[in-house]
């Protein structure tokens, strides 16, 4: 029996009087997901009913080492005890209030985001609910940037491959066509220009331009870091021509690469940064941090706003989290155990290639077998996932062991070979 042994069980909780949550087969609530739930994300690969640290189990009662932590949401694991009785504390005393109030968590956490990026004076927070609402946010922020002059502009760069999310402000800044094309006309005035080309990048910046957006690893692209020095230059042109720099750091924030930001090392201070995914350990909250006073009053009362974002129990949990993140130095372990899953997946056979930084690993393989690699993944109790034909992607909570790693690291051959025999 694991250690990481829930400590509540799933029958014995007030949720299963609402619904049984054990005693159905996971084909079960599959069928009943079919003709209740809409069919945009394709059939789920298990019906999971409850986790703890860095495990997950399925309602068969099989169990799992989840690296993926819910798309680099987990940062904490499953069940974290101290994050859940901050989170059902908060939610007893005061859960909801409206944006006409505030409350001691809300202003606590906009402090810490703001401590944790060094950010100088007269910086601020807006929260939001999810990754892309935090970019919906921040592209309304760049509308409303006329840089040295007074007319505003409407002209934003993207990167090819980048992902900023799926609402239609989010979308336009996203470059892929297949989530794009169904749904244009989008907001307009975005390019998107050759990923991590710096001459591209001169050529695009010019006095027109109100944004430069970008993310500082690709996540959704295969986890593809920007070549050094890139955001250096992104700094300089648009300090330049008067253009915001917006990084979006919703998968790669809140420790994720060993670092509060992975920007962090590039030296630089952006204009704003995005999080979410990480940041509430795995309860839905997003913000927008923008730094100094210019940008921070760009979007003035009435331009912007929402009902739950930055309420009591999302800042609440935030705070839990950052709090056990750093009371239990679990950077250092990020950058450690990410170290060790690197160099030893480059050594694996039909491994070709190896990129990212802390937990938010990408690889490739040397045939179009990923999807495979997630299915015989899974069989063999490990929850992986494929960005690409190729690629695999790890982005397990932040907590994840040496001797977790290795469990994955020693069943991956085999797992590999299932892949290419089934292909
Ligand atoms: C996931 C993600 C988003 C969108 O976040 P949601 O919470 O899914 O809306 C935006 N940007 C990046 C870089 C992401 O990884």
């Amino acid at each position: 029996m694991s250690k990481h042994t829930a400590a509540v069980d799933p029958a014995a909780t007030p949720v299963a009087e609402l619904v049984e949550t054990t005693g159905h087969a996971g084909s079960e609530w599959l069928s009943r997901y079919s003709s209740s739930l809409m069919g945009v994300f394709g059939a789920p690969q298990r019906v999971l009913v409850r986790g703890a640290g860095c495990l997950v189990w399925d309602a068969d009662g099989k169990e799992y080492l989840d690296l993926l932590g819910g798309i680099a949401v987990n940062a904490l694991g499953h069940a974290h005890p101290f994050v859940t009785s901050v989170i059902s504390s908060q939610l007893a005393t005061l859960g909801h209030v409206s944006n006409f109030f505030t409350s001691p968590t809300q202003v606590a956490l906009a402090e810490k985001l703001l401590e944790l990026a060094q950010a100088p004076a007269g910086s601020k927070v807006f929260f939001s609910n999810s990754g892309t609402e935090a970019n919906e946010a921040a592209f309304k922020l760049a509308r409303r940037n006329t840089g040295t002059g007074d007319t505003r502009r409407t002209k934003i760069i993207a990167l090819e491959g980048a992902f900023h999310g799926r609402t239609m402000g989010a979308l336009a800044l996203t470059a892929k066509e297949a989530y794009r094309t169904p749904f244009e006309p989008l907001p307009g005035g975005v390019v998107h220009i050759p990923f991590g080309d710096v001459e591209a990048l001169k050529a695009a910046v010019d006095e027109t331009v109100a944004a430069v957006f970008l993310e500082p690893i690709q996540g959704e692209a295969g986890v593809r870091p920007l070549p050094p020095g890139y955001l250096k230059a992104a700094r300089e042109l648009t300090a330049r021509t008067g253009a915001l720099l917006i990084l979006d750091e919703v998968q790669t924030g809140i420790g994720r690469t060993g670092k509060w930001l992975a920007s962090e090392d590039a030296g630089i201070m952006p204009d704003a940064v995005t999080l979410a995914k990480g940041l509430g350990g795995g309860f839905p909250i997003g913000a927008l941090l923008t730094f100094g006073e210019q940008t921070s009053s760009l979007l003035s009362a009435g331009q912007h706003g929402t009902t739950f974002g930055g309420n009591p129990v999302a800042t609440a949990a935030a705070l839990a989290t950052l709090h056990a993140l750093e009371s239990q130095h679990v950077l250092a372990n990020v950058a450690a155990v990410g170290e060790h899953l690197r160099s030893a997946l480059a050594a694996i056979p039909g491994v070709t290639e190896v990129r990212g930084e802390g937990l938010l690993i990408g690889f490739d393989l040397d045939a179009d077998v990923a999807p495979g690699v997630v299915q015989a993944g899974l069989d063999a109790g490990f929850i992986v996932n494929s960005p690409g034909p190729r690629t695999i992607r790890l982005a397990p909570p932040l907590i994840l062991t040496t001797a977790q790693a290795d469990t994955f690291l020693a069943a991956f051959p085999a797992i590999l070979q299932t892949a290419k025999d089934a292909s």
